[in-house]
């Protein structure tokens, strides 16, 4: 077996959501949770000194996949020519064990209804029988993805699994190499605190904050602290992630 692997820098990756669009329309996919490949934001730190982290992910096909290990009623597979883990249809019956065991949140449900069947990213496995790339490497605008087999992209980009806040790559072994984002760098030099004062007073605009710490803890101005993959339900992750249920 050739075990394929995705790559994602996430230095590139603007959130745009285009790969998650595109993942739903080629595979047919509802409005609402059932997000293969979901795009996680969360944001670091406070203004002036605020970093978006952004990570786009479908699902690991893990060397050691543990969803399959779980599984009650053996619905999930490792396919031999890509090494990707599918499930079948005709067996699942919505255990969910897939889910409490997986620690990338990658098993999907189009509703939180008992029974509701489990479906996940099939590494587009009916792409590459045609030779084509994935739909959501293909679609991304910034090239944040890259897609072949395993030991040529670790040969290419290294074999870091893991970006800061994602779950330890130990236990399953993702084949998801990824290229954290680089260090902040301020392009023009300012002077944060006039800019924070600036912020404050709005000039003729009349006071918005009455202090500086003001400015900096705005209640309820960010959403997320931490990258959180895994969800209870449908509804906590159209929460945690942009919304396309509306
Ligand atoms: S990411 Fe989760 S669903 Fe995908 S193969 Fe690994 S354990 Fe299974
Ligand atoms: S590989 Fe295909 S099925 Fe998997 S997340 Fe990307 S577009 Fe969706
Ligand atoms: S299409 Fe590319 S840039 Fe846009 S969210 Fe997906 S990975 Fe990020």
């Amino acid at each position: 077996m050739t075990q394929y692997a995705f790559y994602f820098d996430q230095s590139r990756c603007y959130g745009c959501q285009a790969c998650s669009v595109a993942c739903k329309d080629w595979n047919e996919l509802q409005p609402g949770p059932e997000k293969w490949l979901t795009v996680y934001e969360w944001e670091k730190g406070s203004f002036p000194d605020l970093r978006i982290h952004i990570l786009a992910f479908g699902c690991g096909h893990c060397e050691n996949p543990v969803c399959l290990k779980a599984c009650p009623n053996n619905a999930l597979f490792k396919e031999e020519k890509y090494g990707a883990v599918l499930v079948d249809e005709s067996k699942c019956k919505g255990a969910r064990q897939c889910a409490v065991v997986c620690p990338y949140g990658a098993p999907k449900f189009a509703s939180d209804a008992p029974g509701t069947k489990m479906t996940k990213c099939t590494m587009c496995i009916d792409r590459l029988e045609d030779g084509k790339l994935p739909i959501c490497v293909s679609a991304c605008p910034l090239r944040a993805f890259d897609f072949g087999p395993l030991e040529k992209i670790e040969a290419k980009y290294g074999n870091l699994r893991q970006l800061e806040d994602m779950p330890n790559p130990k236990g399953t072994k993702p084949c998801f190499i990824v290229q954290e984002h680089s260090s902040k760098k301020e392009l023009i030099p300012y002077n944060k605190t006039q800019a924070l004062e600036l912020m404050r007073s709005r000039g003729d605009l009349g006071t918005l904050f009455e202090s500086i710490e003001d400015v900096t803890k705005v209640e309820g101005a960010v959403r997320n602290t931490r990258l959180k993959m895994k969800h209870a339900s449908g509804r906590d992750l159209l929460d945690a992630t942009r919304s396309d249920n509306g």
